[in-house]
């Protein structure tokens, strides 16, 4: 067999988001990381840690849910979520904003409504929808880790 039969081309991607859950007269605050792993031509895993109310942990295999932690101690989930998918939780968003850009909220006004916009020859604008600074450029193509 050739050498170039034993190389694996990973494929993974972060994406995060936050939003509110719980009764709307007393909402919640979440965040939610989810990577997205493929080697080759392999089924695609996606991991999902969601830190609100409650903390969880989902994996998905091709789209279907084969495993699901809660209410468990949150420190096991990251350490789970740490082994699955090679990321340290608390280094999430270092990754993410490598990334991504460097802003998950507006370091001027402290903003989370960011948006982007298109710049010359198709670059990413990341801006502030408050204040509107510009926050970040970022070279077209997909995020790959
Ligand atoms: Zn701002």
């Amino acid at each position: 067999m050739s050498v170039f039969e034993r190389v694996s081309v990973v494929r993974r991607t972060l994406d995060y988001r936050t939003g509110t859950e719980g009764p709307k007269h007393d909402p919640y605050s979440f965040d939610e990381w989810t990577v997205t792993k493929q080697v080759q031509h392999g089924p695609v895993w996606e991991y999902i840690l969601h830190t609100g109310l409650g903390v969880t942990l989902q994996v998905y295999k091709d789209e279907e849910l084969i495993q699901y932690w809660t209410d468990e101690e949150p420190t096991n989930l990251w350490l789970h979520f740490q082994n699955l998918t090679g990321i340290r939780v608390d280094h999430l968003e270092k990754v993410y904003q490598r990334l991504h850009g460097p802003h998950l909220f507006c370091d001027k006004c402290g903003s989370h409504e960011l948006s982007w916009s298109e710049g010359f020859a198709g670059e990413q604008i990341q801006y502030c929808v408050k204040c509107n600074s510009i926050l970040w450029v970022a070279d077209p193509g997909p995020c790959i880790i």
